[in-house]
């Protein structure tokens, strides 16, 4: 048996600054509604991430507890390394995992309120918003994604419908959320750049 492809037109999110995705295919098996079947695995993720998150919290909670017992117990260079060994856990939950909103300013002024997994991006559906974000949280030039130019399309009225606003101007892509969010998603990135450092050393030793 062999799931049939259905193909699904891209979301409506007023413009798209890329051709290059194109619409998207999904596969689903026979007799799933479309729709059902898209809210469904998207709920799914979500569950399945929340669960991811709550392991690697208590992960992170577990490894600080044993290094700060190992630390009263005088075993000081133990203690430290579990500590250590705790941001691992740390960097993956605030940079891949954690639910949150992806609260990228669209174009209609409004914040994206679709589901991003870690602090570090955006979401996957906005176009634009997964690495948008990224860029924004590098502070690389506000995370300007510069739209590219539509393939011609053969029918005149579908590539006027699809045009971006602008062609040649970067959308500069702002977001909109608490300090928390910037802090936890620099705390996941130190500490992801910490582990690998911290793995690479303990491998060569
Ligand atoms: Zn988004």
């Amino acid at each position: 048996m062999s799931p049939s492809a259905l193909i699904e037109p891209m979301e409506a999110e007023g413009f798209s600054w890329s051709g290059r995705q194109g619409p998207r295919v999904r596969l689903l098996t026979p007799g799933t509604p479309p729709q059902g079947g898209r809210k469904m695995a998207r709920q799914s993720t979500i569950k399945s991430m929340k669960g991811v998150s709550a392991i690697l919290f208590l992960a992170v909670a577990g490894l600080v507890t044993a290094g700060i017992v190992q630390i009263r117990h005088e075993y000081l260079l133990t203690g430290t390394e579990l500590i250590g060994w705790a941001l691992v856990p740390l960097s993956l939950l605030l940079g891949f995992t954690l639910p949150v909103r992806c609260r990228v300013i669209r174009t209609n002024r409004k914040a994206c309120g679709n589901w991003a997994y870690g602090l570090l991006f955006g979401c996957r559906s906005g176009a634009g918003h997964w690495s948008g974000k990224f860029r924004v949280r590098l502070g690389l030039g506000h995370g300007e994604a510069k739209p590219i130019e539509r393939r011609r399309q053969s029918s005149g009225n579908t590539a006027a419908l699809n045009q971006p606003a602008s062609r040649t101007k970067p959308v500069k892509v702002t977001v909109e959320e608490n300090n928390f969010a910037k802090v936890g998603a620099w705390v996941g990135l130190i500490s992801g750049i910490v582990s690998i450092i911290q793995a690479i050393i303990s491998v060569l030793h």
